[in-house]
């Protein structure tokens, strides 16, 4: 099959852009049906976006060390590292959960 280079308008910015024939393609190899909705510059930054999600530095009450969590934590003093929540969480057993005999 023979593609050709198509002209797009870009759903997000609306500026016109180009569906080369190559890209068209790869959007048939792996069987994807539509056209890309948005131009390349629009899908970058969606993607930068998605890479530079903010990341906050924490010093963890746990162990002390420097880690960094996907939020804002509400009390700076009061954060584990991703380290020691996954520990606390381990450890905490389900409140009907308790073991005969504590
Ligand atoms: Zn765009
Ligand atoms: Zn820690």
């Amino acid at each position: 099959m023979d593609y050709q280079d198509k002209t797009l308008n870009c759903k997000e910015c609306t500026k016109e852009f180009v569906w080369s024939a190559g890209e068209q393609k790869f959007y048939n190899d792996k069987g994807l049906q539509n056209p890309p909705g948005r131009c390349p510059d629009c899908r970058k930054k969606s993607k930068d976006k998605k890479a530079n999600r903010t990341m906050y530095s924490i010093i963890c009450k746990e162990c002390g060390k420097e880690g960094q969590v996907p939020f804002e934590p509400r009390n700076p003093n009061d954060v584990l590292c991703a380290e020691c929540f996954a520990k606390s969480r381990a450890n905490t057993p389900a409140p009907d959960q308790n073991p005969p005999g504590v």
